[in-house]
């Protein structure tokens, strides 16, 4: 399953969903309704699994859309049923993120409640699937916990009576770091643009995000650098102005650390990052107007990469992905 959530991961939904069928998924997964519809906007065939809903959730559009939903509740479950629509529901257990998903307590009167509404044809019950908390750790014991909560509750399932032909647990960390976790079907977020987040697959980014230099000044030792003068010119110095800025999804919490690459060269984010604009202090090499600066890419040129700008901010490749923003155009190549 390729999931796409959240705009293929900040890449374009469209293209991320296109480029994954093409190489392979046959599964498409998103996290709301309103997400899977646009997935199945994109794709008129494929499976697609939404799995995070209000406890009514929009169950015409799911009908409609032709999206299988996630159970996660007998409330959950009770709501679908009540509407007349017989969708395909995968019946979801909490594998040990106390996040989402029911809890074990729940899963035997979730199982009865699903095998009722299965046996009179109200619900047809395709899958099983459950979510690990440390699959970014290959060997931690809670994912030994996690799949083996998950093989019980199919079990449980398969004595009900039920027939869940796709049992899934996998996301892109267990996939690549733990067979035995793959079961039927695995969910490939994160993987799908380059990154492992265990950190043990050589993954390469596919992404790049270039701005170009709009403009350049010639400024004093000591000239305070945007908002706040956070930033002062240790010598006389050049200045170049990126029209990029944290609507864009470069994070203001890198300011301070960050760089970017211009003319095949690491350059200081100089002050801020404000909105819109990031400064740049070119020092004694200065480059001309309209060069293009890398932000961040796969690291082969010598660009930070998105691990770098994601430990510059506190945070995760994830989180940098995801956060760039609308207005940033998406070529794919
Ligand atoms: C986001 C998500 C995935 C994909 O996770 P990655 O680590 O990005 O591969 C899989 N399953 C669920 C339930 C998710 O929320």
């Amino acid at each position: 399953m390729a999931v796409v959530k959240a705009d293929g991961f900040g890449h374009g939904l469209a293209d991320v969903t296109r480029t994954a069928l093409a190489n392979g998924a046959t599964w498409l997964g998103a996290t709301s309704i309103s997400e899977a519809v646009a997935v199945r906007e994109v794709e008129r065939n494929a499976p697609v699994l939404s799995w995070l809903n209000p406890a009514v959730p929009d169950v015409e559009a799911a009908y409609r859309h032709r999206i299988d939903l996630a159970v996660p509740s007998v409330r959950h479950l009770d709501a679908i049923v009540a509407t007349g629509r017989r969708l395909r529901v995968h019946l979801y257990l909490d594998t040990g993120l106390a996040r989402d998903g029911a809890s074990p307590d729940e899963w035997p009167l979730l199982v009865d409640a699903a095998r009722q509404a299965h046996a009179a044809g109200r619900i047809e019950v395709v899958g099983v699937m459950g979510h690990l908390a440390m699959a970014d750790r290959p060997g931690h014991p809670t994912n030994t916990t996690g799949r083996l909560e998950l093989l019980r509750a199919v079990d449980m399932a398969e004595q009900a009576g039920l027939r869940p032909v796709v049992r899934h647990l996998a996301a892109t960390a267990a996939t690549l770091t733990d067979p035995a976790t793959h079961l039927d079907m695995v969910r490939i977020g994160i993987g799908l643009v380059g990154f492992d987040p265990s950190g043990s697959t050589c993954l390469r980014s596919a992404l790049r995000l270039t701005a170009p230099v709009v403009q350049v000044r010639h400024v004093l030792a000591g000239t305070g650098v945007g908002y706040g003068h956070t930033y002062r010119t240790e010598g006389p110095s050049t200045l170049a102005l990126l029209p990029v800025g944290y609507a864009d999804g470069v994070p203001r919490s890198a300011s301070g650390r960050a760089s970017v690459l211009i003319d095949g060269r690491r350059r200081r984010i100089a002050g801020v990052i404000s909105m819109d604009q990031t400064v740049v202090d070119l020092g004694p090499d200065p480059v001309e107007l309209g060069a293009q600066a890398v932000v961040f890419g796969p690291g082969t040129d010598g660009e930070p990469t998105v691990e770098e700008w994601a430990a510059w901010s506190g945070t995760i490749p994830h989180e940098i992905v995801t956060g760039i923003g609308p207005r940033v155009r998406r070529d794919v190549r």
